[in-house]
């Protein structure tokens, strides 16, 4: 499994979990990748990532050379060394993303006619998870109902143990 920290045009931050560069790459190729916030798919690497940097020997990378990654290059040691902080993080994430999923019920597509039936009172409030598009977040935020875009990891999506 492998974390990367993904940017967009916006400058959303967030992380993508892949079984490997390869699939990354794919995903990016095949439209799959977007921003959680804004639904850019426009998505690029960050090669500087001062969150996941902790303990590294490395310099800073300038924010000016990482506007326009290509899928595929070598990515920075420090995002992948497994250094104990990584890990750690990579662990934390995990059990904060199968939280959401064990505490939440999946409403799928419905996402959002749910969230906005019990925002309206025509049903009892519950957490739920589920699928909305970028328009419809917006719609919802517009309207004064509250979600919250979070990156679940593909892998988790449909573990309901
Ligand atoms: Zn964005």
């Amino acid at each position: 499994m492998k974390v990367l920290d993904l940017q967009c045009p916006m400058g959303h931050r967030f992380e993508g979990w892949f079984s490997s560069e390869n699939d990354f790459a794919q995903q990016l190729n095949r439209g799959l990748l977007e921003c959680p916030f804004c639904a850019s798919k426009d998505i690029h690497k960050c090669l500087s990532a001062p969150r996941l940097n902790l303990g590294a020997h490395k310099p800073a990378e300038s924010p000016s050379q990482s506007p326009a990654v290509q899928a595929g290059d070598a990515m920075p040691s420090t995002l992948h060394g497994g250094s104990d902080a990584i890990q750690a993080l990579q662990r934390a994430w995990l059990e904060i993303a199968k939280a959401v999923v064990r505490n939440t019920t999946d409403v799928g597509e419905h996402f959002a006619d749910e969230a906005r039936k019990m925002h309206y009172g025509e049903k009892p409030v519950a957490a739920i998870r589920g699928q909305a598009s970028a328009e419809q977040v917006h719609a919802l935020w517009d309207e004064g109902v509250e979600v919250l875009p979070l990156p679940i990891p593909d892998g988790l999506k449909n573990d309901l143990h």
